[in-house]
């Protein structure tokens, strides 16, 4: 879990650092959380066993017991990654699907901020993320102009000091790859 902390803070897009923060504040993720959140981290490499403790050792810190996360919660994990019904394996969600489809509502933590948060509470996350006011001029933008995934390449180029990164990004586990390639 601490080591999910620290790789959150330096190398998640700011979707996932966003949940990540929501679960280990309040305990919980609805589903559409869960669902962006949890395949997300399938896509990083945690193994079944290791998604089933994280998620269990988050939500037994809120109101779910042990035994309602074994019985509920743990279905939908193993669901996820084929051990349960159709037995699909599901892969983690693109951009373009967290941008499109499945707006989050209120209490919901899913979606992309870049889309989905209010343009004032953006600007205020990116402040309290130190990005220097021009960078953040320029995220805001690129949201202005709806050119979300470009916004998410800004930020990336900003968190990372560098000016181009040579790709187009399209996926939350490709910004994780290329940042660790980047900090490792
Ligand atoms: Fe996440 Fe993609 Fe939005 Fe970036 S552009 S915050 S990776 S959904």
């Amino acid at each position: 879990l601490e080591q999910i902390d620290a790789l959150s803070v330096k190398s998640f897009p700011l979707c996932m650092r966003q949940l990540h923060r929501a679960l280990r504040d309040s305990h919980h993720l609805r589903h559409g959380g869960r669902m962006q959140y949890g395949l997300f981290l399938k896509g990083i490499g945690l193994t079944l066993e290791q998604a089933l403790e994280f998620w269990k050792k988050e939500f037994i810190r809120g109101k779910v017991d042990a035994d309602k996360f074994d019985k509920g919660y743990a279905y939908s994990i193993r669901h996820s990654y084929g051990k349960e019904g159709k037995r699909t394996d599901y892969t983690p969600y693109s951009c373009m699907k967290i941008i499109m489809s499945n707006p989050p509502s209120q209490g919901d933590y899913h979606g992309c901020p870049f889309r989905h948060s209010d343009p004032e509470l953006l600007k205020q996350k990116l402040q309290s993320y130190k990005i220097s006011p021009s960078g953040i001029t320029q995220v805001l933008e690129l949201v202005k102009g709806m050119h979300y995934q470009l916004a998410c390449q800004k930020f990336f180029e900003l968190t990372h000091d560098v000016d181009d990164i040579g790709f187009s990004l399209n996926h939350p586990n490709q910004y994780f790859t290329e940042s660790q390639k980047l900090l490792n």
